[in-house]
């Protein structure tokens, strides 16, 4: 078995070796998971909810530890590493609510009486990035427990350290042996298996679009449902009748947030002509003023990039004569460091502006009206989120309704809360997670007509 050393983005240093599965690994894995099922199944609906509610209980228990982890890890703020696995517990109590609730239908017919039934599907694959190794992990394997199914969770090759100490809380818990399990290594070796394995179900994948798609097409060989969180170029649109100086406060926070490398960026804020130059006058010192540095501080609001291989490609995005408007700080020394960035002016073709860059570099472009914020804001191959700054209540409708696009807000950068649905339009993905129907993608319906005879 081959281990892979596990590095501080922040600093480096090694902060742990894990040993890596392979194919064969991963078979096994699969065995347990289908053995597991059975008796998962049968674990009465009130009884499911408990076992989930005593995970989450001992997730709760661990949130200051999970989250020391994720900053050593990956390089999350600390503040930003106890929301990530406190997210992980507040899903797992929403769902555990799932098991009893897994209503069917009663459907008036001739002659009988007809019933539906949600079924689990039986083995899940979900497979996650490294940008929010928790949270994501979370959205995926909590509603498909509670649907009654088994989960092999393949963390990112460069973050598995919180998902292997959620399994271990899992057992702690009370979860049977093998209903959550959690497999390390490579994507083309892990990941591919559980979509080319016949007994995994369903495969919920996050990550890039391009392996997005090559997951969409390897479970198309066996007819297996996916879902797919992929990614996005989310727009920022600030008319010039909001509270600008809110907006331009928030700006750098909606896009810098976990250094950029969010799926929810919003890394193009389009601002109206009439209140651009105000608005850059703003935007500059809320730039200069996000807190770039060791992420174990709480005074920090942005850590480093996950890897030097990320930095590289978030820095080909700014070569020597890209448009630089203004540009934050970093530390010296080691660690994967990028600066907050902002390009301005750029045109709609560039690179910069039409690519996930996942990192901190946004880019600022004017709009005339309505109309012309829209289309901007729709001129992307993503959908994932977006924001809308305006003090007019129908035009924040109007826009809203007029992007395309899975997740915005009004006035506000959140994308994310476990009671609403989450997903893209678009090449951001296919199908959606959180909410109160996330629980149905994990089931199959089962329809039953009963005769009454005569
Ligand atoms: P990635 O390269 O697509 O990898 C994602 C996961 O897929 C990793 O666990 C990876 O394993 C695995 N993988 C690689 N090849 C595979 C294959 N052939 N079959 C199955 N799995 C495979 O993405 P990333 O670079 O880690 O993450 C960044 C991307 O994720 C961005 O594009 C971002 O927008 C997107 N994202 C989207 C959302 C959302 O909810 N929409 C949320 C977060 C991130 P390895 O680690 O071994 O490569
Ligand atoms: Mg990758």
């Amino acid at each position: 078995m081959t281990t892979l050393e596990i590095l501080n983005p922040a600093t480096e240093q090694v902060v742990s070796s894990v040993d890596q599965t392979g194919v064969e690994g991963t078979d096994e894995a699969i065995c347990r998971a289908l053995a597991a099922g059975e008796k998962w199944r049968a674990v009465a609906p009130a009884d499911r909810g408990r076992l989930l509610r005593a995970f989450a209980e001992a997730v709760d228990g661990a949130v200051e530890e999970l989250a020391q982890l994720e900053v050593a890890n990956s390089g999350h703020t600390i503040t930003n590493a106890r929301w990530e696995a406190g997210n992980v517990r507040d899903v797992l109590h929403y769902y555990a609510a799932g098991p009893e609730r897994m209503f069917g239908r009663q459907i008036p017919v001739a002659d009988g009486i007809d019933i539906t039934f949600r079924e689990p599907l039986g083995v899940v694959g979900v497979v996650v990035p490294w940008n929010f190794p928790m949270p994501i992990a979370g959205w995926g394997f909590a509603p498909a427990l509670a649907a009654g199914n088994t989960v092999i969770l393949k963390p990112a090759e460069l973050t598995p350290l919180t998902a292997l100490r959620l399994a271990e809380l899992a057992l702690q818990a009370g979860l049977p042996e093998g209903v959550f399990q959690v497999v390390p290594g490579k994507g083309s070796l892990v990941g591919q298996r559980l979509v080319d394995h016949p007994d995994v179900d369903k495969l919920v994948f996050t990550g890039s679009t391009a392996v997005g798609r090559a997951v969409m097409a390897g479970c198309a060989a066996r007819v297996k449902p996916v879902t797919l969180e992929l990614g996005g170029k989310s727009a920022n649109v600030v008319f010039a009748d909001a509270d600008l100086e809110q907006a331009a406060a928030t700006a750098p926070y909606g896009v810098f947030d976990n250094a950029g490398q969010d799926c929810c960026a919003r890394s193009r804020i389009l601002v109206q002509r009439s209140a651009y130059e105000r608005f850059m006058g703003l935007l500059e010192p809320a730039v200069m003023g996000v807190v770039v540095g060791d992420p174990a501080e709480e005074k920090t609001e942005m850590g480093p990039l996950i890897s030097a291989g990320q930095r590289d490609a978030v820095a080909s995005y700014v070569p020597d004569d890209a448009p630089v408007a203004f540009r934050g700080g970093m530390p010296d020394g080691p660690g994967y460091w990028y600066p907050p960035t902002v390009l301005a002016p750029v045109s709609a073709q560039d690179r910069a502006v039409q690519e996930e860059i996942f990192g901190p570099v946004v880019v600022v472009l004017p709009f005339d009206d309505e109309d012309d914020a829209v289309r901007i804001a729709n001129d992307s191959d993503y959908g994932l989120s977006g924001s809308i700054w305006t003090s007019d209540l129908g035009r924040a409708l109007r826009v809203s309704r007029g992007i395309r696009a899975g997740n915005l807000s009004v006035n506000s950068h959140s994308s994310v809360r476990h009671q609403t649905p989450f997903g893209g339009y678009k090449q951001s993905g296919l199908g959606r997670e959180l909410g109160p129907d996330a629980l149905h993608p994990f089931t199959e319906v089962k329809n039953v007509f009963i005769s009454t005879g005569g």
